[in-house]
C-alpha cells in the first residue's frame, strides 16, 4: 500500500517524518510531492497511490481518474470543499477531514485579529479594548467553541448561532447566549467571527443586508472561507457604513479594491495562515496518516465526509 502526501504548500519536516513513521509501522510506503506546480505533477504522483493526503490542495474529478487505485483521501484540516466529494463518491472512494486538529491555532487567530484592528493595525493612536464588547459566534463547531471560550477569558459578552445545534445546553454550558438567527447574531455583535464551512447554502450569504445590521464600530472577522462572504454587498456595506470594518484569513477576489478604498478598514493576511502553526502541521498530519491506516487495516470511517 502507498500513501501519498501531496502538498503543494509543505506540512513541516516534523509532521512529515510523523506521518511517515505512521505510514511504516502499519508496512506501507509513503511518498511526498511537495510545492508542485501544476495538476500533471500531482496526476502524475497519484497513479500508484492507495491513499492520499492533502491540505488545501484541490482533489478533482479529473486528478480521481488519474489515480485507479485510490482507496481514500484525508483532508489533513477541517474544510473539505478542496475535494470532489461526487468523484469519490462515484469510485467507492472514502474521503475524511480531521476535525478539530488545527481548531485552536485558527482561534488563537481570529482572537488576534479582533485585536490587530481594535488597536488601529497597530498604528500609533488611541484604539479600543476588546473586553467588555459583545462577541458574536457564527457557526459553533471546533473552532466556535474554542474563539467563544478565549473570548469570555477575555472579557467578552459571546453570543452563538448555529443552525445546527438547537440543544440550548451545548450553549448554556459554555456561558454562551445561544440566538437563533443569523440575523439577531449580527444585529448584536461589535466583533463577529465566522465559522461557517463553505457549502451550496453558505456560499455568498454574508452581504450588506447582515453587514448593515451590526452595531456602530462593529468588526467581521473571517476566518472560514472567502466564498461564504457577497464581495460586492461587502463592498457596498463598506462605503456606506464608515465605522464597519472586516479582517480576513482568506484574502478576498477583490482585495487590491477593498484595500484601496477602505484602507486601515480592510485586512487581509497574504496567504491563509489560521491553521499554520507547527502544533497543528503535525497534529493535522499525523491524525491524517492514522486515520486512513484505520481505514484501510480495521475499515473505521469515523471522520467519513462522503456517506
Ligand atoms: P466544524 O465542522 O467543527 O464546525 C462547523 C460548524 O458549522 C458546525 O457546528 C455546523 O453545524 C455549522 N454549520 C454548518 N452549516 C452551517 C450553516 N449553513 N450556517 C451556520 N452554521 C453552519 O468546523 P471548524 O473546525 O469549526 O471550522 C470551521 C470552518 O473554518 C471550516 O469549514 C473551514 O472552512 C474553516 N477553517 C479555516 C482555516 C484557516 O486556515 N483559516 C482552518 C480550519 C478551518
Amino acid at each position: 500500500m502507498k500513501i501519498l502526501v501531496a502538498t503543494e504548500k509543505p506540512f513541516s519536516k516534523k509532521a512529515t517524518d510523523g506521518i511517515a513513521a505512521i505510514a511504516r509501522e502499519a508496512g506501507y510506503e509513503c511518498a511526498l510531492l511537495e510545492k508542485y506546480t501544476s495538476v500533471d505533477e500531482l496526476k502524475a504522483a497519484v497513479a500508484d497511490a492507495d491513499a492520499l493526503i492533502v491540505r488545501s490542495d484541490k482533489v478533482t474529478a479529473d486528478v480521481i481518474a488519474a489515480a485507479p487505485k485510490l482507496k481514500i483521501v484525508v483532508r489533513a484540516g477541517a474544510g473539505y470543499d478542496n475535494l470532489d466529494l461526487a468523484a469519490c463518491t462515484a469510485r467507492g472512494i472514502v474521503a475524511m477531514n480531521t476535525p478539530g486538529q488545527n481548531s485552536n491555532a485558527v482561534a488563537e487567530l481570529a482572537l488576534s485579529m479582533m485585536i490587530y484592528m481594535a488597536r488601529n493595525q497597530y498604528t500609533p493612536g488611541t484604539g479600543s479594548e476588546i473586553s467588555g464588547k459583545r462577541l458574536g459566534i457564527h457557526a459553533y463547531g471546533n473552532v466556535g467553541r474554542i474563539v467563544a471560550r478565549y473570548g469570555k477569558a477575555l472579557g467578552m459578552e459571546v453570543s452563538a448561532f448555529d443552525p445546527f445545534i438547537t440543544d440550548p445546553e451545548v450553549f448554556a454550558k459554555d456561558g454562551v447566549q445561544m440566538v437563533t438567527s443569523a440575523a439577531e447574531l449580527y444585529k448584536n455583535s461589535d466583533y463577529l467571527s465566522l465559522h461557517i464551512p463553505a457549502t451550496p447554502e453558505t456560499k455568498g450569504s454574508i452581504g450588506y443586508e447582515l453587514l448593515t445590521s451590526m452595531p456602530q464600530g462593529a468588526t467581521l472577522v473571517n476566518t472560514a472561507r472567502k466564498e461564504v462572504i457577497d464581495e460586492a454587498g461587502l463592498a457596498q456595506a463598506l462605503s456606506e457604513r464608515t465605522d464597519l470594518k472586516y479582517i480576513t484569513d482568506i484574502k478576498p477576489d477583490t482585495a487590491d479594491q477593498l484595500s484601496e478604498k477602505f484602507g486601515k478598514r480592510f485586512f487581509t493576511t497574504p496567504k491563509k495562515m489560521g491553521a499554520e502553526t507547527a502544533e497543528a502541521n503535525v497534529n493535522a498530519g499525523l491524525a491524517a496518516a492514522r486515520q486512513i491506516v484505520g481505514y484501510l487495516k480495521e475499515g473505521i470511517t469515523k471522520f467519513q465526509v462522503n456517506k
